[in-house]
């Protein structure tokens, strides 16, 4: 276990465990179970490349926990992926999945590839023979992959019928977040983003705002911040600010989101965008607006601009946008910093409905499934939220320390096999 345990990524998250572990006076034991993965899978991935040689990659995949139901997390294609980083996913898949109290465990799997570099039939001869791989240990009651950086809908297409070959039917249960001809659901896409607008309107709401009117900044406008912004401009906020790798438009008035998002259809980027002011991905960050939501990249608000910061509310739409000491000064700040493991739930709550779906053979349409999500993420928010003010603690921990406890709950009635 010693490499799994040893990486930054999976320190941080272990440090966490063990913070909100000691805030519900968690059983020992229980926490010994949980600060270890229970199982870790390495594999070989030989591919053919073009050239007629064959590369040989390496992949993993970490199933964390599976206290409460079948194991649920991404796979992610990336050159600096390795197994600690992982294991340190897999615990935060088996939190995120807690604290919203799906029926799903946590985990996580990669390759160590840098998917730019391979033309589509190196990427999908990798993706079969990965998936061949780890075929024993994943299905539809075991662990159910979906995507993450660096893959796709297309990759979760080649994985499931890959599986289905091998089991000689098709197995749709097997992979979430396809495309909806085999087995997708509706409101997939948009779903990681409406969900944390929805956490918004609770974090507005309990800071005594509407969201009506509410000033909102969007680092990243990619599929989690233009369905954010999208939904925001809907529920009546002003969308004052949005930037990607390319750099941020501002209005201090409010930008127009059709007209940004017809671009974006067109141009993919915002670059070149003129209606408004330029900024600089930092200078959003430091704008003074009621919510402020980081859907781009990790580690963006460090200790070094935290100070900076002028939000009231920060919605981490993205995995990670906040480091441990900036979370430190945000919170000494006043500043309500909704984090992660709850803002950006809806995307595996609607993986969770793809899954049942796919299991019962029928298909719900889109509007019931925003409400469901919604009733869940909004659920989640108020048990949190209750938590955080009975013992006084910022959402961060509270949202850990909730999802703890629920495992724990279970992992007390399951016992401990075989004594
Ligand atoms: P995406 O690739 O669709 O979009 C990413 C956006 O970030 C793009 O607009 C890109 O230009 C921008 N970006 C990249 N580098 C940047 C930089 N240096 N500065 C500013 N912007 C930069 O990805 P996504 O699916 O929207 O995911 C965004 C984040 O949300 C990631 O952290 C991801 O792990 C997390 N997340 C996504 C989902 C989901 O369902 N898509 C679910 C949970 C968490």
């Amino acid at each position: 276990m010693e490499r799994i345990t040893e990486g930054e990524l999976f320190q941080n998250v272990i440090q966490t465990i063990r913070a909100a572990a000691k805030i519900i006076d968690c059983d020992k034991n229980v926490l010994a179970r949980l600060s270890q993965p229970r199982r870790s899978v390495t594999v070989s991935v030989p591919v053919r490349m073009d050239t007629g040689d064959v590369k040989v990659f390496t992949g993993y995949r970490v199933q964390y926990s599976s206290t409460l139901g079948p194991y649920k997390g991404g796979i992610r294609y990336h050159q600096d992926v390795d197994v600690s980083e992982v294991a340190g996913l897999a615990a935060l898949m088996t939190f995120k999945c807690s604290v919203l109290q799906l029926p799903l465990g946590g985990a996580k799997g990669g390759v160590k590839v840098d998917p730019s570099k391979l033309s589509r039939a190196e990427l999908q001869s990798l993706t079969r023979r990965f998936t061949t791989e780890i075929a024993p240990f994943i299905g539809p009651q075991q662990d159910i992959p979906a995507p993450d950086m660096g893959t796709d809908a297309q990759t979760m297409a080649w994985l499931m019928d890959t599986y289905s070959n091998q089991k000689g039917y098709a197995v749709p249960a097997v992979v979430t977040g396809k495309p909806i001809e085999i087995g997708g659901s509706l409101g997939r896409v948009t779903a990681t983003g409406y969900g944390a607008i929805y956490i918004a309107e609770k974090a507005l709401e309990a800071k005594g705002m509407s969201i009506k009117g509410a000033t909102v900044a969007i680092q990243g406008f990619g599929n989690v911040g233009q369905h954010a912004a999208a939904l925001a401009h809907e529920h009546g906020a002003r969308v004052v600010a949005v930037s990607d790798v390319s750099g941020g438009i501002h209005n201090g008035d409010g930008l127009n989101v059709v007209d940004l998002l017809e671009y974006m259809t067109t141009h993919k980027t915002l670059k070149g965008y003129t209606k408004g002011k330029s900024i600089t991905n930092e200078e959003l960050l430091a704008l003074d607006v009621d919510v402020l939501a980081p859907c781009a990249l990790n580690g963006v608000i460090t200790k070094d601009n935290a100070n900076n910061v002028k939000a009231k509310i920060i919605i981490e739409g993205a995995n990670g946008p906040t480091t441990m000491e900036a979370d430190a000064i945000l919170n000494k700040k006043g500043c309500l910093v909704v984090p992660d493991i709850l803002a950006n739930g809806g995307g595996v709550i609607v993986s969770y409905f793809e899954w049942v779906q796919d299991i019962s053979n029928y298909f719900w349409d889109e509007e019931q499934i925003n409400k469901s999500m919604k009733k869940i993420i909004t659920n989640a928010f108020d048990r949190t939220w209750k938590f955080s003010q009975e013992h006084k603690l910022d959402m961060r921990t509270s949202a850990m320390a909730v999802a703890i406890k629920h495992i724990e709950k279970a992992m007390t009635l399951r016992g401990l096999y075989p004594r």
